[in-house]
Protein backbone atom coordinates (compact mmCIF):
# COMPACT_ATOMS: atom_id res chain seq x y z
CA UNK A 1 0.00 0.00 0.00
CA UNK A 2 1.45 3.62 -1.05
CA UNK A 3 2.30 5.40 2.47
CA UNK A 4 -0.26 8.28 3.27
CA UNK A 5 0.63 11.83 3.37
CA UNK A 6 -1.44 14.70 4.77
CA UNK A 7 -0.56 17.64 2.94
CA UNK A 8 -0.45 20.91 4.11
CA UNK A 9 -1.08 23.55 1.63
CA UNK A 10 0.35 27.61 2.18
CA UNK A 11 -1.98 29.60 0.85
CA UNK A 12 0.46 32.37 1.36
CA UNK A 13 3.08 30.88 -0.38
CA UNK A 14 1.25 31.17 -3.83
CA UNK A 15 0.42 34.36 -3.56
CA UNK A 16 3.20 35.61 -2.79
CA UNK A 17 5.15 32.84 -5.15
CA UNK A 18 2.51 35.14 -7.73
CA UNK A 19 4.00 38.19 -6.68
CA UNK A 20 7.88 37.46 -7.74
CA UNK A 21 7.50 36.28 -11.13
CA UNK A 22 4.99 32.48 -11.08
CA UNK A 23 1.66 34.48 -12.12
CA UNK A 24 0.91 32.23 -14.38
CA UNK A 25 1.44 29.01 -12.28
CA UNK A 26 -2.44 28.31 -12.18
CA UNK A 27 -2.55 28.01 -16.05
CA UNK A 28 -0.92 24.82 -16.13
CA UNK A 29 -3.25 21.32 -16.55
CA UNK A 30 -0.16 19.08 -16.31
CA UNK A 31 -0.03 17.44 -19.29
CA UNK A 32 3.71 16.67 -19.21
CA UNK A 33 5.30 18.32 -22.21
CA UNK A 34 7.38 20.73 -19.71
CA UNK A 35 9.45 17.71 -18.18
CA UNK A 36 9.18 15.66 -21.73
CA UNK A 37 11.56 18.78 -23.45
CA UNK A 38 13.41 19.95 -20.49
CA UNK A 39 17.02 19.10 -21.09
CA UNK A 40 17.86 18.86 -17.43
CA UNK A 41 14.99 16.43 -16.59
CA UNK A 42 15.89 12.68 -15.83
CA UNK A 43 13.65 9.87 -16.24
CA UNK A 44 13.21 9.05 -13.06
CA UNK A 45 12.51 11.77 -11.77
CA UNK A 46 10.93 14.20 -14.16
CA UNK A 47 10.78 18.20 -13.75
CA UNK A 48 9.20 20.77 -13.64
CA UNK A 49 5.69 19.39 -14.26
CA UNK A 50 5.90 18.10 -10.50
CA UNK A 51 7.15 21.71 -9.18
CA UNK A 52 3.80 23.11 -11.03
CA UNK A 53 1.75 20.80 -9.50
CA UNK A 54 3.39 21.55 -6.03
CA UNK A 55 3.54 25.05 -6.59
CA UNK A 56 -0.35 24.86 -7.06
CA UNK A 57 -1.20 23.06 -4.11
CA UNK A 58 1.09 25.49 -2.00
CA UNK A 59 3.61 22.73 -0.75
CA UNK A 60 5.91 25.06 0.16
CA UNK A 61 8.12 22.63 2.62
CA UNK A 62 8.37 20.36 -0.08
CA UNK A 63 9.30 22.65 -2.71
CA UNK A 64 12.19 24.51 -0.35
CA UNK A 65 13.65 20.41 -0.04
CA UNK A 66 13.48 20.10 -3.36
CA UNK A 67 17.05 19.83 -5.28
CA UNK A 68 15.01 20.07 -9.10
CA UNK A 69 14.63 24.06 -8.26
CA UNK A 70 17.91 24.35 -8.64
CA UNK A 71 19.57 21.94 -11.16
CA UNK A 72 16.96 23.65 -13.48
CA UNK A 73 19.24 26.42 -15.64
CA UNK A 74 16.56 28.24 -16.47
CA UNK A 75 16.99 27.41 -20.26
CA UNK A 76 12.94 28.10 -20.90
CA UNK A 77 12.63 25.32 -23.47
CA UNK A 78 9.60 23.87 -21.10
CA UNK A 79 7.79 27.46 -21.70
CA UNK A 80 8.31 27.18 -25.05
CA UNK A 81 6.69 24.31 -26.02
CA UNK A 82 4.23 25.07 -23.15
CA UNK A 83 0.81 24.32 -24.56
CA UNK A 84 -0.70 26.77 -21.99
CA UNK A 85 1.45 29.61 -21.66
CA UNK A 86 2.21 28.90 -17.59
CA UNK A 87 5.67 29.19 -18.34
CA UNK A 88 7.38 26.72 -16.09
CA UNK A 89 10.54 27.84 -16.42
CA UNK A 90 9.43 31.37 -14.73
CA UNK A 91 7.98 29.70 -12.20
CA UNK A 92 10.83 27.83 -11.03
CA UNK A 93 12.67 31.20 -11.11
CA UNK A 94 10.30 32.07 -8.85
CA UNK A 95 10.64 29.31 -6.86
CA UNK A 96 14.61 29.76 -7.19
CA UNK A 97 13.93 33.76 -5.73
CA UNK A 98 11.25 32.41 -2.89
CA UNK A 99 13.72 29.82 -1.73
CA UNK A 100 16.44 32.59 -1.11
CA UNK A 101 14.12 34.67 0.53
CA UNK A 102 12.60 32.05 2.73
CA UNK A 103 16.10 30.80 3.93
CA UNK A 104 18.10 33.78 4.47
CA UNK A 105 19.36 34.68 7.76
CA UNK A 106 18.38 36.93 9.41
CA UNK A 107 15.35 37.01 7.32
CA UNK A 108 14.81 40.80 7.46
CA UNK A 109 17.88 41.00 5.29
CA UNK A 110 16.01 39.51 2.68
CA UNK A 111 13.34 42.22 2.94
CA UNK A 112 15.89 44.69 2.49
CA UNK A 113 17.37 43.34 -0.16
CA UNK A 114 13.70 43.27 -2.17
CA UNK A 115 13.87 47.15 -1.89
CA UNK A 116 16.57 48.68 -4.06
CA UNK A 117 15.59 51.97 -2.55
CA UNK A 118 16.08 50.73 0.73
CA UNK A 119 18.74 48.71 0.01
CA UNK A 120 21.20 51.02 -1.59
CA UNK A 121 20.37 54.00 1.15
CA UNK A 122 22.00 51.61 3.67
CA UNK A 123 25.39 52.16 2.31
CA UNK A 124 25.19 55.45 1.07
CA UNK A 125 23.97 56.72 4.87
CA UNK A 126 26.72 54.01 6.23
CA UNK A 127 29.56 55.04 3.83
CA UNK A 128 28.93 59.21 4.21
CA UNK A 129 28.87 59.02 8.01
CA UNK A 130 31.72 56.78 7.95
CA UNK A 131 33.65 59.93 5.60
CA UNK A 132 32.10 62.21 8.18
CA UNK A 133 33.12 60.84 10.95
CA UNK A 134 37.01 60.16 9.68
CA UNK A 135 36.66 63.58 8.53
CA UNK A 136 37.39 63.17 4.71
CA UNK A 137 33.89 64.86 3.50
CA UNK A 138 35.20 66.71 1.10
CA UNK A 139 37.01 66.36 -2.50
CA UNK A 140 41.14 66.49 -2.11
CA UNK A 141 43.26 68.50 -3.54
CA UNK A 142 46.36 67.75 -5.81
CA UNK A 143 46.79 64.33 -7.24
CA UNK A 144 43.63 61.76 -7.67
CA UNK A 145 44.42 59.10 -4.88
CA UNK A 146 41.67 56.84 -3.62
CA UNK A 147 42.80 56.37 -0.91
CA UNK A 148 43.28 60.07 0.22
CA UNK A 149 39.60 60.27 0.24
CA UNK A 150 38.50 56.81 1.86
CA UNK A 151 41.38 55.30 3.37
CA UNK A 152 42.47 51.91 2.73
CA UNK A 153 42.15 50.81 6.63
CA UNK A 154 38.81 52.45 6.91
CA UNK A 155 37.46 50.31 4.22
CA UNK A 156 39.13 47.66 6.04
CA UNK A 157 37.83 48.42 9.28
CA UNK A 158 34.15 48.92 7.17
CA UNK A 159 33.94 45.98 4.63
CA UNK A 160 35.86 43.30 6.49
CA UNK A 161 33.11 42.44 9.50
CA UNK A 162 30.37 43.14 7.38
CA UNK A 163 31.52 40.91 4.59
CA UNK A 164 32.63 38.23 6.93
CA UNK A 165 28.79 38.77 9.13
CA UNK A 166 27.18 37.39 5.10
CA UNK A 167 29.76 34.85 5.03
CA UNK A 168 28.45 33.41 7.93
CA UNK A 169 24.92 33.82 7.12
CA UNK A 170 25.06 32.50 3.97
CA UNK A 171 26.61 29.07 5.30
CA UNK A 172 24.38 28.89 8.14
CA UNK A 173 21.78 28.98 5.06
CA UNK A 174 23.54 26.08 2.95
CA UNK A 175 23.96 23.88 5.43
CA UNK A 176 20.33 24.23 5.93
CA UNK A 177 19.72 23.13 2.70
CA UNK A 178 22.32 20.36 2.60
CA UNK A 179 20.69 18.79 5.94
CA UNK A 180 17.27 19.05 4.08
CA UNK A 181 18.76 17.62 0.79
CA UNK A 182 20.21 14.41 3.25
CA UNK A 183 16.73 13.62 4.45
CA UNK A 184 15.50 12.72 0.69
CA UNK A 185 17.75 9.68 -0.09
CA UNK A 186 19.41 8.98 3.60
CA UNK A 187 22.82 8.09 3.68
CA UNK A 188 22.48 5.85 0.25
CA UNK A 189 25.16 7.77 -1.76
CA UNK A 190 27.66 5.76 -4.67
CA UNK A 191 30.26 8.97 -3.99
CA UNK A 192 31.81 11.03 -1.49
CA UNK A 193 31.15 14.88 -1.52
CA UNK A 194 34.61 16.26 -1.68
CA UNK A 195 34.79 13.99 -5.39
CA UNK A 196 31.46 15.05 -6.22
CA UNK A 197 31.89 18.45 -5.16
CA UNK A 198 34.79 19.04 -6.93
CA UNK A 199 33.39 17.74 -10.31
CA UNK A 200 30.78 19.93 -9.81
CA UNK A 201 32.83 22.69 -9.61
CA UNK A 202 35.27 21.84 -13.01
CA UNK A 203 31.60 21.77 -14.41
CA UNK A 204 30.73 25.27 -13.32
CA UNK A 205 33.99 26.45 -14.98
CA UNK A 206 33.33 25.24 -17.40
CA UNK A 207 29.98 25.81 -17.63
CA UNK A 208 28.87 22.25 -19.47
CA UNK A 209 24.78 22.09 -18.28
CA UNK A 210 24.47 25.28 -19.96
CA UNK A 211 25.25 23.60 -23.05
CA UNK A 212 21.80 21.52 -22.89
CA UNK A 213 19.84 24.67 -23.61
CA UNK A 214 18.02 24.98 -26.65
CA UNK A 215 16.04 28.55 -26.19
CA UNK A 216 18.39 30.29 -24.38
CA UNK A 217 21.53 28.99 -25.69
CA UNK A 218 23.01 32.40 -26.32
CA UNK A 219 22.92 32.81 -21.89
CA UNK A 220 25.82 30.82 -22.05
CA UNK A 221 28.69 33.16 -23.17
CA UNK A 222 26.98 36.19 -21.02
CA UNK A 223 27.00 34.22 -17.96
CA UNK A 224 30.26 32.71 -18.61
CA UNK A 225 31.71 36.20 -18.75
CA UNK A 226 30.24 37.35 -15.66
CA UNK A 227 31.47 34.54 -13.83
CA UNK A 228 35.08 35.12 -14.49
CA UNK A 229 34.61 38.70 -14.29
CA UNK A 230 33.41 38.15 -10.44
CA UNK A 231 35.91 35.37 -10.17
CA UNK A 232 38.73 38.11 -11.64
CA UNK A 233 37.58 40.94 -9.66
CA UNK A 234 38.08 38.43 -6.31
CA UNK A 235 41.44 37.53 -7.26
CA UNK A 236 42.19 41.33 -7.94
CA UNK A 237 41.30 42.11 -4.13
CA UNK A 238 43.72 39.50 -3.13
CA UNK A 239 46.42 40.73 -5.21
CA UNK A 240 46.35 44.22 -4.02
CA UNK A 241 46.32 43.21 -0.50
CA UNK A 242 49.12 41.15 -0.99
CA UNK A 243 51.04 44.22 -2.71
CA UNK A 244 49.47 46.71 0.12
CA UNK A 245 50.71 44.47 3.13
CA UNK A 246 53.43 42.42 1.70
CA UNK A 247 54.75 44.12 -1.10
CA UNK A 248 53.98 47.49 0.28
CA UNK A 249 53.06 48.85 -3.19
CA UNK A 250 50.71 51.61 -2.62
CA UNK A 251 48.10 52.90 -4.78
CA UNK A 252 47.79 54.58 -7.25
CA UNK A 253 49.36 51.41 -9.25
CA UNK A 254 50.72 52.00 -12.89
CA UNK A 255 48.66 51.21 -15.96
CA UNK A 256 51.14 48.68 -16.93
CA UNK A 257 51.32 46.51 -13.81
CA UNK A 258 50.43 43.14 -14.98
CA UNK A 259 47.67 43.83 -11.71
CA UNK A 260 46.08 46.40 -13.75
CA UNK A 261 46.00 44.33 -16.62
CA UNK A 262 44.02 41.86 -14.69
CA UNK A 263 41.73 43.69 -12.71
CA UNK A 264 40.44 45.40 -16.00
CA UNK A 265 40.10 42.42 -17.89
CA UNK A 266 38.00 41.15 -15.40
CA UNK A 267 35.65 44.38 -14.73
CA UNK A 268 35.70 44.53 -18.95
CA UNK A 269 34.72 40.78 -19.11
CA UNK A 270 31.93 41.96 -16.08
CA UNK A 271 30.29 44.70 -18.22
CA UNK A 272 30.40 42.49 -21.58
CA UNK A 273 28.64 39.60 -19.87
CA UNK A 274 26.20 41.45 -18.24
CA UNK A 275 24.96 43.30 -21.51
CA UNK A 276 25.42 40.11 -23.53
CA UNK A 277 22.34 38.75 -20.36
CA UNK A 278 20.54 41.69 -21.02
CA UNK A 279 20.64 41.31 -24.52
CA UNK A 280 19.79 38.02 -24.32
CA UNK A 281 16.64 38.28 -21.91
CA UNK A 282 15.35 41.49 -24.17
CA UNK A 283 15.33 39.62 -27.55
CA UNK A 284 12.51 38.22 -28.53
CA UNK A 285 12.90 34.58 -28.56
CA UNK A 286 9.20 33.72 -29.64
CA UNK A 287 7.91 32.12 -25.74
CA UNK A 288 6.56 33.73 -23.72
CA UNK A 289 8.36 34.19 -20.45
CA UNK A 290 9.10 37.16 -18.14
CA UNK A 291 12.24 38.25 -16.15
CA UNK A 292 10.94 39.02 -12.46
CA UNK A 293 12.10 41.86 -10.77
CA UNK A 294 14.05 39.96 -8.49
CA UNK A 295 16.53 38.67 -11.30
CA UNK A 296 16.39 42.59 -13.47
CA UNK A 297 17.65 44.39 -9.83
CA UNK A 298 20.46 42.14 -9.42
CA UNK A 299 21.41 42.30 -13.64
CA UNK A 300 21.25 46.52 -13.09
CA UNK A 301 22.81 46.32 -10.08
CA UNK A 302 25.97 44.29 -11.66
CA UNK A 303 25.76 46.52 -14.45
CA UNK A 304 26.21 49.82 -12.36
CA UNK A 305 29.08 48.40 -10.52
CA UNK A 306 31.06 47.51 -13.56
CA UNK A 307 30.32 51.22 -14.84
CA UNK A 308 30.87 52.79 -11.95
CA UNK A 309 34.50 50.37 -11.33
CA UNK A 310 34.97 51.68 -14.80
CA UNK A 311 34.32 55.49 -15.18
CA UNK A 312 35.65 55.26 -11.24
CA UNK A 313 39.18 54.58 -13.34
CA UNK A 314 38.53 56.67 -16.38
CA UNK A 315 37.91 59.80 -13.94
CA UNK A 316 41.15 59.44 -12.46
CA UNK A 317 43.12 59.38 -15.28
CA UNK A 318 41.70 62.21 -17.10
CA UNK A 319 42.01 64.18 -13.74
CA UNK A 320 38.43 65.18 -13.50
CA UNK A 321 38.59 65.32 -9.28
CA UNK A 322 35.06 66.59 -8.80
CA UNK A 323 33.50 63.72 -10.65
CA UNK A 324 36.38 60.92 -10.22
CA UNK A 325 36.25 60.86 -5.99
CA UNK A 326 32.13 61.27 -5.98
CA UNK A 327 31.86 58.51 -8.61
CA UNK A 328 34.28 56.27 -6.78
CA UNK A 329 31.58 56.74 -3.32
CA UNK A 330 28.93 55.82 -5.56
CA UNK A 331 31.12 52.76 -6.93
CA UNK A 332 31.46 51.97 -3.16
CA UNK A 333 27.99 51.91 -2.70
CA UNK A 334 27.33 49.18 -5.37
CA UNK A 335 30.62 47.03 -4.02
CA UNK A 336 28.83 47.21 -0.75
CA UNK A 337 25.41 45.67 -2.22
CA UNK A 338 27.11 42.96 -4.21
CA UNK A 339 28.75 41.70 -1.30
CA UNK A 340 27.29 42.51 1.78
CA UNK A 341 23.96 41.11 0.14
CA UNK A 342 25.05 38.72 -1.47
CA UNK A 343 23.20 35.99 0.71
CA UNK A 344 20.21 37.38 -0.08
CA UNK A 345 20.14 38.74 -3.85
CA UNK A 346 20.32 36.31 -7.29
CA UNK A 347 24.38 35.79 -6.35
CA UNK A 348 23.27 33.18 -3.80
CA UNK A 349 21.97 30.85 -6.22
CA UNK A 350 25.74 29.82 -6.81
CA UNK A 351 25.87 27.91 -3.48
CA UNK A 352 22.56 26.05 -3.49
CA UNK A 353 22.83 25.05 -7.40
CA UNK A 354 26.39 23.54 -6.72
CA UNK A 355 24.82 21.81 -3.42
CA UNK A 356 22.11 20.82 -5.13
CA UNK A 357 24.29 19.33 -8.19
CA UNK A 358 26.54 17.29 -5.36
CA UNK A 359 23.85 15.83 -4.38
CA UNK A 360 22.71 14.53 -7.58
CA UNK A 361 26.06 13.33 -7.96
CA UNK A 362 26.35 11.79 -4.84
CA UNK A 363 23.37 9.46 -4.96
CA UNK A 364 24.11 9.01 -8.93
CA UNK A 365 21.29 10.85 -10.10
CA UNK A 366 23.19 13.79 -11.89
CA UNK A 367 22.40 13.52 -15.91
CA UNK A 368 25.43 14.51 -17.23
S1 LIG B 1 3.56 23.70 -17.20
FE1 LIG B 1 2.69 23.58 -19.26
S2 LIG B 1 3.79 21.88 -20.23
FE2 LIG B 1 4.14 21.70 -18.03
S3 LIG B 1 2.57 20.33 -17.30
FE3 LIG B 1 1.79 22.40 -17.06
S4 LIG B 1 0.63 22.81 -18.92
FE4 LIG B 1 1.92 21.04 -19.36
S1 LIG C 1 13.85 26.30 -17.61
FE1 LIG C 1 15.03 24.77 -18.75
S2 LIG C 1 16.08 23.56 -17.19
FE2 LIG C 1 14.46 24.71 -16.18
S3 LIG C 1 12.74 23.30 -16.14
FE3 LIG C 1 12.52 24.55 -17.98
S4 LIG C 1 13.49 23.41 -19.62
FE4 LIG C 1 14.17 22.52 -17.67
Amino acid sequence: MPEERVLSPDINFIRDLKKVGGETLKKCYQCATCSVVCPMSPDDRPFPRKEMIMAQMGLKESLLADPDIWYCHNCNDCSKYCPRGARPGDVLSALRAKFINENAIPSFMAKIVRNPILALAIPFVVLFLTLAATGNLHIPEGKIVYSHFFPIDVIEKLFIPLVGLAGITYIVSLLRFWGKLKTLNGTNYQKGFGDAFVETIVEFLKHTKFTKCETNADRKNGHMLVFYGFVGLFITTCWITFYYYVMKIHSPISLGDPMKWFANISAISLLVGILAIIGSRMKDKGINTKTSSFDWTFIIMVLLLAVTGILTELTRLAGIRQIAYPMYFVHLMFVFYIIVYFPYSKLAHMGYRALAITYYKMVGKDVM
